[in-house]
Order: C-alpha cells, then structure tokens, then sequence
C-alpha cells in the first residue's frame, strides 16, 4: 500500500509495546527509548499515522534551581502523564534529554492535536511538593499527521518544526 513503512499491524503494535527489552526500554521512565524508536521502524516502532512531539520548557532553569533529582522527578511525571492518557496501540518514547515522543497509529490531524492540548493542560496542572510554591512546569508541542508519500523521518520532521514553532511563539 501507499501507506508504506509506516502502517504497522495492530499485532505488530502489540508486540512492540507487550515485549519492551530493556534495551528498548528508558531507563528512567520505563518509555521505548530513542533507539527502539528510529533503529529498525519496521520491526519494533512507529508507525503512526500522526505524530505528537513535546519538549519541556525552561526545563534547564528548572534542574537549576531545584536540582537535577527534582528534575528526574518531573521528567517521571511527565512520562507518567503520556502513558496514562494514550492508547494501549499508541507508541510512545523519550528521545533524549526532555523531549518526548508518541506515534498515533490511524489518527488524523484534529484528533493528535486534541490528544496534545490534553496533555498540555495536564502537564501544566502537574504540580511538585517540596519547594514554596510547589514547582509546576509546562511542556510545548508540535503535531503533524501523514501525507501521501510521508515516511517516519519526514513525519517527524514535520512534526519537529510545529514544536520549533510552539517554542518561538510562546511555549506551553
Ligand atoms: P526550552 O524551553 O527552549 O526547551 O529550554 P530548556 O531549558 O528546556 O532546553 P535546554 O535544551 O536548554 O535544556 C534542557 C535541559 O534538560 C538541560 C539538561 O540538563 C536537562 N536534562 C536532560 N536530560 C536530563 C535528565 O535525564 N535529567 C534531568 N534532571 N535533566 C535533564
Ligand atoms: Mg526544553
Ligand atoms: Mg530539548
């Protein structure tokens, strides 16, 4: 089909997230890892149809000031907040640092984003103990949903520069 490397049985979906080895598994939130995500996209990810991209914001300024454990906390929390409001099909990693990813298999355009703006209100409701007031974060997203012809990179490309995009015009 047109669809390519980027359509995925749903049984292949279910393997990918059912038997996650620990070295496609982040090890500090439990998420696929970068390298489960773009090594072998045929086998073991993607393949979406849309794409979410989320990146923390000011996050350095955050370990700054309340230290680097505080902020493995939030980078727990946020992973948490992913894996609770995706579907069991729908694949999510860390890429590294404070950037995340998920991989919507059969989801258009409108439906990503609504999936994005709930889990921005809900990482902006988060809030962390242990400091006065608690620490609350933000977190910035960039959607983009298949065209015809699209394969995994130019997805993620795209989906990079709406998250580019969100961070130039005011983040959150
Ligand atoms: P922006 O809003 O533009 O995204 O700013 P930012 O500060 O979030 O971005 P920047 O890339 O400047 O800083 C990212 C920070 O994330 C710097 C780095 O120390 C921190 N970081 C990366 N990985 C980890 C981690 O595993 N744990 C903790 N605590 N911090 C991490
Ligand atoms: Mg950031
Ligand atoms: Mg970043």
């Amino acid at each position: 089909s047109g669809m390519g490397a980027l359509s995925l049985t749903l049984n292949q979906m279910r393997i990918a997230n059912g038997h996650k080895s620990d070295a496609m598994k982040d090890a500090l939130t439990g998420l696929l890892n970068r390298r489960a995500l773009l090594d072998n996209p045929e086998e073991i990810a993607p393949t979406g149809t849309a794409v979410v991209m989320m990146d923390l914001d000011y996050f350095k300024t955050i370990n700054d000031r309340f230290g680097h454990d505080s902020g493995d906390r939030i980078l727990m929390a946020f992973a948490d907040v992913i894996h609770a409001n995706i579907r069991s099909n729908d694949l999510a990693a860390r890429m590294g640092g404070e950037e995340f990813v998920i991989l919507l298999p059969q989801t258009d355009q409108a439906t990503a984003y609504v999936i994005a703006e709930k889990l921005r209100r809900l990482v902006k409701e988060l809030q962390f103990a242990g400091s006065k007031p608690p620490i609350s974060v933000a977190a910035s997203f960039g959607v983009a949903a298949l065209f015809p012809g699209d394969d995994i990179d130019s997805l993620l490309h795209r989906a990079d520069q709406a998250l580019y995009e969100a961070k130039r015009t005011g983040r959150n």
